[in-house]
């Protein structure tokens, strides 16, 4: 049985455990480098990009996760978690992990009081619009060609990615109660 790790350092790791119990999947928070080696695929949740960032160097985490996604273990980063997996972001901080093929702009959908929903198609999780939720939302600027767009707002403006074992959603799939996306990862690894 799998069993899917949630980065718990900062921001809504509880959320995503939430929905990955209501789907009967095995699931864990990592924190260490050590704790990586018992599971199959990483979530790495929204919260606050620069703090997740600096607990990611405090424990040491970063050089052992990119290789092991390097090596091909799935990774899902939602939000600030998309930030920590671009390959580049246009502020100086924090310095991503360069996984994705991506270039992200930190909140650049406004502030807090500027969040909002949207209904968006992702084909690959069915017909049924998805409900995504924009919190402080990074905008995806720039796409490499090895890039997969799984879903665009409105405005055609890219906001779920995929590159291989490599997915990123610039919103947060974990605060609603439609699985899909989450089913959507499980079924990467
Ligand atoms: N604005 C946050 C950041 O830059 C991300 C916000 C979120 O995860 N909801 O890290």
């Amino acid at each position: 049985m799998i069993k899917i790790g949630v980065l718990a350092l900062q921001g809504d790791y509880l959320e995503h455990q939430r929905i990955l119990q209501i789907l009967g999947i095995n699931s864990t928070y990592i924190k260490t480098p050590e704790e990586l080696n018992k599971i199959d695929g990483l979530i790495v949740p929204g919260g606050e990009s620069t703090t997740i960032n600096k607990l990611m160097d405090f424990y040491n985490i970063k050089k052992p996760l990119k290789k092991l996604v390097q090596q091909g273990m799935p990774i899902w980063g939602t939000c600030a978690g998309m930030i920590i997996i671009a390959n580049k972001i246009i502020q100086s901080s924090p310095t991503p992990l360069s996984l994705i093929d991506i270039t992200v702009d930190r909140n650049a959908f406004g502030n807090q009081t500027e969040s909002f929903e949207q209904l968006i198609t992702l084909p690959v999780i069915g017909k049924q619009p998805f409900k995504s939720i924009f919190i402080r939302a990074p905008k995806i600027i720039d796409i490499g060609e090895k890039i997969d767009v799984l879903g665009r707002l409105p405005n055609k403006q890219p906001v779920a990615v995929k590159q291989n074992n490599i997915l990123a959603t610039s919103f947060h799939p974990e605060l609603t109660n439609d699985y899909r996306i989450h089913e959507f990862f499980v079924k990467m690894i």
